[in-house]
């Protein structure tokens, strides 16, 4: 068997030991996996930061901004490095959708062993926008929701104001929100996407659901950066 990342072979795959402890990534080798360890450590309880109780970031969507402090939790499996981030460009921009079957696994049993959403929550990828899905073909938020769900809720729209910002060079349009929410959701949503970064995607759209009746609003992220 071949490593997924660096494609050298790898050796016993399933020994004894890993069958009592799965290892995290069966498709790659033990160099390509160390690299790829999840967050350990504690972390923020709100962004998945590594910090000791709630971290400065999220203190300060609280405080400086409550009228966008709308999201309950975000849990993100990976802390951002060179590894994680050469594979995410190469899903994301490059087109490689074979590449993000790497974290299937993982996103499985972290959602099924470590979050406890009932079977109520209404799971929703990040959408792109219809000019970005069209660039890249696909979105690769769906695909991780996709793997946790059989039928994740394309609920959300999103227009593009980066690009109508870069055109007209306006920067406050950016801070606009772009999502649009076409109907009333009053259950528990879990987002999905690939990176939390600033939190604010994930806070648009929250807030757009929230404003819509949501009574909460988590969140579920391949990568804290
Ligand atoms: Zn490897
Ligand atoms: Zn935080």
């Amino acid at each position: 068997m071949k490593c997924f990342i660096c494609a050298s072979h790898i050796e016993n795959p399933l020994s004894f030991k890993t069958f009592f402890h799965p290892p995290q990534h069966t498709n790659l080798c033990a160099m390509c996996s160390e690299q790829l360890r999840p967050i350990t450590g504690n972390r923020c309880p709100v962004c998945s930061r590594l910090s000791e109780g709630i971290c400065l970031d999220c203190q300060d969507w609280k405080n400086s901004r409550p009228h966008m402090n709308t999201l309950d939790s975000n849990y993100s499996i990976y802390p951002y490095t060179p590894m994680i981030q050469t594979i995410i460009s190469q899903w994301k921009y490059r087109g490689d959708y074979e590449i993000g079957f790497i974290f299937k696994f993982i996103v499985q049993q972290t959602f099924q062993t470590l979050l406890n959403f009932d079977q109520s929550v209404i799971i929703i990828p990040i959408p792109l926008s219809e000019d970005r899905l069209y660039e890249r073909a696909f979105n690769q938020a769906e695909v991780i929701a996709s793997w946790i769900t059989p039928e994740p809720k394309l609920l959300l729209t999103r227009r593009d104001y980066e690009k109508q910002a870069k055109k007209s060079k306006n920067e406050r349009i950016t801070s606009e929100n772009p999502f649009i929410l076409p109907k009333t959701i009053n259950k528990p949503v879990l987002l999905v996407d690939d990176i939390y970064t600033t939190g604010t995607t994930l806070r648009h759209a929250s807030t757009v659901l929230k404003e819509s009746g949501c009574p909460r609003v988590d969140a579920f992220t391949l990568v804290r950066s």
